[in-house]
């Protein structure tokens, strides 16, 4: 510990110690921020919070005051650096998904993260994905110097739509057979019982990675598109998730590109997803190379590094793919125009070979003054990989101070 001695702060209680006045929401804020993006400057907590700069310093001389901040000003009054004083806490992000579960964890007062991903079985029980995280959460804890009970909150991400108002699962990917429904907060009680779970959609959460810490930085609006087996995408929009009534804002996998299409997994028909999902590109492959080849890819990744190493049939089937990704993405963008495209996901691992088909489509179908302006809008990988999911959910579950949005 950098702070020791009986002045060390409880960050949880910092956080979680319910008071409405002004001058408290105030300063929970600009500590979440500081938590959120270690040696943020004075100026850019101001604006990610919408506050006025004269607030934000005064809250800021106040804290310094009290051990809580760091203040560090080498470049200046516009360059001062906020950091974590004599806090102690811990805060976790998770990301779940079909074949693996990851989790991030960082002390509050560092940006060192601890960062782990492992397998997932399904088949190991309905509820194992619980206690799965949870084992990692102790465990990435442990790894940073502090143990569960200095945990300030655990973002949760999860591959269903979450009501926003309710932090309640709406939908289940009709693929998923294991059990991810009703309240995940309370399915982690046993493991963490007085610790907040923010719950939100992965791709959400992602989205919100790549925007705090990867390649988001600075946008107003950006739509982070997670292309793996399945598609998904997170909006952020002035620096909120965009997440609509029932939470399905960015479903972009089930955009219908052919109403006659095949039937995709969630009911309809032609679906982004029944056209560039991962178990559609695999079959391409095996298609193309039946009776001629028999080591085929059985992942996407796999099929990534073979187009790398310059296999000409992984390397078409992964392109057009891109080339209607962004047809797909030009509609989203006549609709929302959003300023930065963010690739992630697997196929975010071939930026070199991806970006380009992608822009092709979506210049096609995009209205002129997007992509032609002298400030077009912009597809570019992520930065994050994938980690963002994990990362997000860490940094989202510290920004926020209510663990439903109503
Ligand atoms: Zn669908």
């Amino acid at each position: 510990m950098s702070s020791t001695g009986a002045t060390t702060v409880e960050a949880r209680s910092l956080l979680w110690t319910p008071s409405d006045s002004v001058k408290d929401v105030n300063r929970r804020k600009v500590i979440r921020a500081a938590m959120a993006d270690p040696g943020i400057t004075q100026v850019s907590l101001a604006k990610r919070l919408l506050l006025s700069q004269g607030t934000v310093s005064a809250v800021v001389s106040e804290l310094q005051q009290e051990g809580i901040f760091r203040v560090q000003s080498e470049e200046g009054e516009r360059g001062k650096r906020v950091r974590l004083g004599a806090v102690r806490g811990v805060a976790v992000g998770v990301e779940v998904n079909h074949d693996r579960i990851a989790v991030a964890a960082r002390r509050v007062d560092t940006s060192a993260v601890e960062y782990e991903s492992v397998a997932f079985r399904a088949d190991q029980g309905s509820s194992s994905w619980v206690r799965e995280s949870a084992n990692l959460i102790k465990e990435l804890t442990v790894q940073t110097g502090l143990d569960i009970d200095h945990i300030v909150s655990i973002g949760v991400g999860i591959p269903a739509a979450v009501d926003p108002r309710t932090a309640l699962v709406t939908q289940v990917a009709a693929s998923l057979d294991w059990d991810i429904t009703g309240s995940v907060p309370e399915r982690f009680r046993d493991h963490f019982r007085d610790v907040p779970i923010i719950v939100d959609n992965e791709a959400n959460y992602a989205a919100y990675g790549e925007h705090l810490y990867g390649a988001g930085r600075g946008a107003g609006t950006m739509l982070f598109v997670k292309a793996s087996v399945g598609l998904g995408a997170g909006f952020i929009i002035g620096g909120l998730i965009y997440r609509g009534r029932h939470g399905y804002g960015g479903e972009i996998g089930h955009l219908t590109m052919d109403p006659d299409g095949i039937p995709c997994r969630c009911g309809n028909r032609g679906c982004l997803e029944t056209l560039v999902g991962g178990a559609r590109l695999l079959e391409q492959v095996r298609q193309a190379y039946a009776g001629y080849r028999a080591d085929l890819p059985t992942s996407v990744e796999g099929m990534i590094e073979r187009a790398k190493r310059g296999d000409a049939v992984c390397r078409r089937v992964l392109q057009d793919a891109a080339r209607t990704i962004g047809l797909a993405l030009a509609r989203v963008c006549n609709l929302m125009n959003p300023e930065l495209i963010v690739l992630g996901g697997e196929l975010g691992r071939a930026p070199e070979l991806l970006l380009e088909p992608m822009m092709d489509g979506l210049r096609l179908y995009a209205l002129r003054g997007m992509v032609e302006s002298k400030d077009p809008v912009k597809i570019v990988g992520s930065d994050l990989g994938l980690a963002a999911g994990a990362r997000g959910a860490l940094g989202f579950a510290l920004m926020t101070d209510r663990t439903v949005e109503a």
